[in-house]
């Protein structure tokens, strides 16, 4: 056993089918009575109306503007809805985005978080926040952001869209395969990213045939919380380095350019770390991690391009500048000629190419 040094994090978590009729309780067990719900403009009328009858006195209003990338503009106009309902604590219904919302009011005022996460992304489970300001987005970990409460509730996932679906799917699963060759890796959470990589790997074929399959969504959510609690303990590397940068300078989708980029950021680092390439490979069940992961996207139909989510061709030298200017840690030196062509098999959508990773 390597030595190794582990801080675990706090968290409630309840997780199983219909979970949300305890709502009411968990806002009056955090010691609130007035909750600021919020969610998506997509998701204003369908879940939060519903919501809203569910809590009754305990609505005290809603705000629906959450947008990908946390805009510190829109984190201003929540704060002023946050004081109009003179809410005690704030409940996020929604994916990443409505997370990431809650989290930057909670780093402005202290109030409790519960969260009803419905894709895969994993926010919920990590004490970091990404918010952008003017194009820029910035990222900090606080426990100040830590939802108090997690509340999983398969039923709010079942009509999560297809497409959606993979792509955070594979976001998660990002985090994961990360977490296997992280800096600060230890074997608690190695074991909990090899079976949110396995949960994921088995439920997304099956949502795939059958979408509304409960056993199949119950284990992504549970695959995603695995996924997200590897992001949350533990550092990540170059593939989201290369995400945030493609994402935050060209406004890329964030899980379909997860997505994308996963195998070749795993082909890039294949050499540098054979250990975690092996346990990942185990538990997706291929033969080998980066064309494994390439070919389970392809079978999903997840995106493969960057090109087709809309990356300039200028854009490939950027973000290798970008990413060389600001590195995260990586198994694998960075080095720009291989930089390059990673993203310009990810850019025309080719298989992952293990040679980049050659030191
Ligand atoms: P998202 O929250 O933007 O959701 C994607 C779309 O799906 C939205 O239009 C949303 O309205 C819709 N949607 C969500 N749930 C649905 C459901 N059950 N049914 C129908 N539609 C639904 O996307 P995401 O990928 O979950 O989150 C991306 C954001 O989260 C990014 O800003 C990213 O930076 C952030 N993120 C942060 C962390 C962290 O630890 N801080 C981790 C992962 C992602």
């Amino acid at each position: 056993m390597q030595p190794f040094s582990y801080t675990a994090l706090p968290a409630k978590v309840v997780f199983g089918f219909g979970t949300i009729a305890g709502l009411g309780d968990e806002i009056r067990a955090l010691g609130a009575r007035r909750a600021l719900l919020l969610s998506t403009p997509g998701r204003a009328a369908a879940a939060l109306d519903d919501l809203k009858l569910k809590l009754g006195d305990l609505a005290a209003g809603s705000f629906s503007e959450a947008a990908m990338h946390t805009p510190v503009a829109v984190t201003e106009r929540a704060l002023q809805a946050v004081a109009a309902a003179d809410a005690d604590c704030v409940v996020a219904l929604g994916g990443g985005s409505t997370i990431g919302l809650a989290k930057a009011i909670a780093l402005r005022t202290d109030l409790p978080q519960i969260v009803l996460p419905t894709t895969y992304a994993g926010s919920e489970a990590t004490p970091v926040l990404g918010e952008t300001r003017d194009g820029v987005k910035t990222t900090q970990r606080t426990l100040k952001v830590l939802p108090e409460v997690i509340l999983y509730d398969v039923e709010l996932t079942l009509d999560l869209p297809l497409g959606v679906s993979v792509a955070s799917g594979l976001n998660a699963m990002a985090h994961a395969a990360e977490g296997l060759y992280a800096r600060d890796a230890n074997p608690i959470v190695a074991r909990i990213a090899e079976d949110g990589l396995t949960a994921l790997a088995r439920a997304l074929p099956r949502l795939a045939a059958a979408p509304r399959d409960r056993e199949a969504r119950s284990d992504a959510l549970y695959g995603a919380w695995a996924c997200g609690m590897t992001l949350g303990a533990v550092g990540m590397a170059l593939h989201h380095k290369l995400c945030h940068v493609l994402g935050g300078t060209f406004g890329l989708p964030h899980a379909e350019t997860h997505a994308v980029v996963l195998p070749h950021a795993l082909a890039y680092n294949a050499a540098a770390a054979p250990q975690a390439m092996a346990r990942m490979a185990q538990a997706i069940g291929a033969a080998e991690a980066p064309a494994g992961v390439y070919e389970l996207a392809t079978s999903l139909g997840a995106p493969r391009s960057l090109a087709a989510l809309g990356l300039p061709p200028e854009g490939i030298a950027q973000a290798v500048a970008l990413t060389l200017a600001d590195p995260y840690w990586n198994p694998a030196p960075l080095d720009a000629a291989r930089l390059r062509a990673l993203l310009e098999d990810a850019y025309e959508g080719r298989p992952p190419r293990v040679a980049h990773g050659r030191p």
